[in-house]
């Protein structure tokens, strides 16, 4: 049985990249940018102020004082968006933030440090030449890149965006992901339950919210039962996916029949199937599709380990797909407070914990029950803490490296800003 960075090792080998998308500026949110953002002019377009007050030469306010002001004639106003007046020696012209700097200036004085009386102006205080001008360029230059492609989509680079005239953008497609659920027991929400035998779906409903948050497009594909006639109709509706989850029927048993139909009937070569992890070994991926561009992952029924699956395998292949340069969940050291112990150490486990920031480092504390079937301990958790192969106990405030699924914690109450 392989590893578990082996098998990821191996799906993220086996991805490629999809296809770009045109779209407008106020649909690219936390899209993934496929094209550099390149500066169409120098930023600030030419120098400008920083400040209100007045534009002046610096020999004129050389060795100016509270008790000895240099003493200027008012000749006009620089506002932002209008034509600045030119300066003599003498002169000066009021000047406002972002207005252009008056030709034979090259200092500007703060309003707080003049006076202006009959049309002079009285400057109390020497500055330094060039002070308080914002010089062109001194933000960016023309042609320099600005945004590399691969970056995911903030407001701050919807800004830049816009500041350098792009009406549209291209980003990377988000690939279709198909949810095929399985299984005779499972009944989807709203369904009447009739046999205590029944199961009403978890897996469709985490997975679909997994997909959105990892940036794709869900796609409920149907409800399969475990026969061939109905496996083969839902199967045939899944064409149109870039991915394809089916969640149960991957392990041994008589009824699991997912991974042979999906090779039947949508071409998927089988990579692997099976990981030396817990939860989620019976995991099966392939790749299919005219050039093998297409990913399945046949993610075993029991909630837990479908919703790891998709954290560990799925959600990394997804981002690469989405040509995303940070493809990961963030990961932390902890103490892990209540330590851990199991009886057999022949696979890698992955924990349920809930991660909290003290002041000097994180603590992780093992939540709810760990059964794979248990979603009530992933509802607890913000975290899978990682109990390596070969390790049977991590003891009480031991380190644990914990992979994240939920940031929120970082935000303690005595870090929010009261109001
Ligand atoms: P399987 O992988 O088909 O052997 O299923 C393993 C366990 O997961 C069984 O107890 C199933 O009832 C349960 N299970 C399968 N599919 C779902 C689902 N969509 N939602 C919740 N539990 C499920
Ligand atoms: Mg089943």
């Amino acid at each position: 049985m392989i590893k578990y960075t082996e098998a990821l090792k191996i799906v993220l080998q086996n991805v490629k990249q999809i296809g770009l998308e045109k779209k407008a500026l106020t649909e690219v949110l936390g899209r993934v940018l496929a094209e550099d953002i390149i500066a169409d002019r120098d930023n600030p377009p030419a120098d400008n102020s920083g400040m209100d007050g007045f534009a002046v030469k610096y020999e004129d306010i050389k060795g100016a004082t509270e008790d000895n002001p240099a003493v200027l004639k008012l000749v006009g106003e620089a506002k932002a968006g209008g034509e600045p007046p030119k300066i003599q020696k003498g002169q000066a012209a009021a000047i406002y933030t972002g207005g252009l700097i008056p030709e034979g200036a090259d200092t500007v004085v703060q309003k707080e440090l003049a006076k202006v009386e009959d049309n002079k102006v009285f400057i109390f205080q020497e500055l330094p030449k060039g002070a308080n001008i914002r010089p062109q360029g001194g933000d960016y230059k023309k042609g320099e890149i600005l945004i590399k492609a691969g970056k995911t989509i903030r407001p701050a680079e919807i800004g830049i965006m816009a500041s350098v005239n792009k009406a549209t953008v291209y980003v990377n497609q988000k690939p279709r992901v198909g949810i095929l659920t399985t299984g005779d027991e499972i009944l989807d929400i709203g369904e009447p339950i009739t046999s205590d035998s029944q199961i009403r779906t978890s897996n469709t409903y985490a997975l679909y919210a997994q997909i959105l948050e990892a940036g794709a497009e869900p796609v409920i594909i149907g409800f399969a039962k475990d026969n061939p006639e109905d496996m083969i109709k839902k199967l045939s509706y899944a064409k149109s996916c870039d991915v394809l989850l089916t969640t149960g029927g991957v392990s041994v048993g008589e009824y699991d029949l997912v991974k042979d139909f999906v090779c039947e009937q949508l071409g998927v070569e089988i990579l692997f199937w099976k990981v030396a992890q817990k939860p989620g070994k019976p995991v099966a991926f392939g790749v299919w599709g005219n050039e093998k561009e297409k990913l399945f992952f046949g993610i075993p029924g029991n909630p837990v380990a479908c919703m790891f699956v998709f954290e560990s395998l799925v959600k990394p292949a997804i981002r690469k797909m989405m040509g995303y340069s940070e493809i990961y969940n963030p990961i932390v050291k902890a103490k892990l407070k209540n330590g851990y112990k199991r009886k057999k150490g022949d696979r890698q486990e992955f924990i349920r914990v809930y991660v909290e920031k003290t002041d000097d480092c994180f603590v992780a504390e093992v939540k709810g029950k760990q059964g794979s079937n248990i979603l009530t301990g992933m509802v607890k958790a913000n975290g899978f803490g990682v109990v390596d192969i070969g390790v049977t106990e991590i003891k009480e405030n031991e380190e644990i490296t914990v992979i994240l699924f939920d940031t929120n914690f970082l935000m303690m109450e005595e870090d929010k800003i009261q109001l």
